[in-house]
């Protein structure tokens, strides 16, 4: 099968099939092999590998993974794709598409089957209606993980990479270098995309860590510690934090929490680093017992 990161190889394949795109699915397709290299090349794949591939589309990126990895699994959603992925992957016998909603996929099992509870790479150009619903699952669920290379809008991309000071920082930010080493290694013009999308998009390259960077006692309570402190970025951090209904947290602990911290009360969320927050966290779950 002729590459189909060649546009006119697409487009048959579309009219051949009749293929209608659905935008509610977040249907960009590539069409650009040099891209396609670049992402195959960033993620590392080896013949030791088994990858996960959310969103196949028609087997686009499919057939780069096959050609080079171990193992595939590509988790497609819309049904109308599946024909099309049973043509164009024919020639592999190291694929299984599951015609399924990620979101609702049980990974961890699924890298218990195939990689014996190994490490797993995930690599796709993502649906951008879900990016960090996905993203943000993987991590959440301890899905083991080596690494995460993805498009996604440039935007998503430039919040995920972004350090305290900068305009992009936030929970974000905070969560994916909670987890992992984050890399841009690719922008993306809309050129390469059928059908063209509004945005710019960027490759990024999620490098999981092999242990926790920091230490904190209670991870699910610092998220919702930067969360709340994210969620009305123009209040300073001691009113974020007292004011937020989901939180059991009081003005006047957020305030005497900064102080322990030696930080100014009317300092905002996005100047604190991952380490502070976690420090942060770790005072005001102290101060709840
Ligand atoms: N990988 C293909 C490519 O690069 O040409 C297609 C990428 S396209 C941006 C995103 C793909 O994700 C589409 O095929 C879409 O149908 C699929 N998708 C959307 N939502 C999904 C979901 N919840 N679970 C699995 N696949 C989904």
């Amino acid at each position: 099968m002729a590459t189909l990161g060649i546009p006119q190889n697409t487009i048959e394949i579309l009219q051949k099939y009749n293929f209608r795109f659905q935008k509610k699915f977040g249907q960009n397709f590539l069409i650009d092999t040099h891209v396609l290299e670049k992402i195959i090349e960033s993620a590392g794949i080896t013949k030791d590998d088994f990858v996960l591939e959310i969103g196949p589309g028609i087997g686009t990126m499919t057939q780069y993974l096959c050609e080079n990895a171990r193992q595939v699994m590509a988790v497609e959603i819309d049904d109308n794709l599946i024909p099309i992925l049973q043509d164009t992957l024919s020639a592999y016998d190291n694929v299984t598409v599951v015609n399924q909603d990620i979101l609702k996929l049980d990974i961890a099992k699924t890298a218990q089957e195939y990689n014996d509870g190994k490490p797993i790479k995930v690599v796709a150009n993502l649906p951008y209606y879900i990016t960090t619903p996905i993203i943000m699952g993987l991590f959440e669920s301890h899905v083991p993980l080596e690494s995460i290379t993805v498009m996604v809008q440039k935007e998503v991309a430039d919040r995920m990479q972004s350090d305290p000071g900068s305009k992009d920082y936030g929970a974000l930010s905070l969560a994916v270098q909670y987890y992992a080493k984050a890399e841009i290694v690719a922008n993306v013009p809309p050129n390469c995309f059928m059908p063209r999308p509004n945005v710019g998009s960027a490759v990024i390259r999620l490098t999981c860590h092999k242990q926790n960077p920091i230490q904190v006692q209670d991870e699910k309570f610092m998220f919702r510690v930067i969360r709340a402190s994210f969620n009305q970025r123009r209040k300073t951090l001691q009113n974020g934090l007292g004011n937020d209904a989901s939180l059991p947290v009081t003005k006047e602990q957020a305030k005497e929490a900064l102080e322990q911290m030696g930080l100014a009360p009317t300092i905002r969320g996005e100047r604190l680093s991952l380490e502070e927050f976690a420090r942060l966290s770790d005072i005001l779950s102290a101060m709840r017992k």
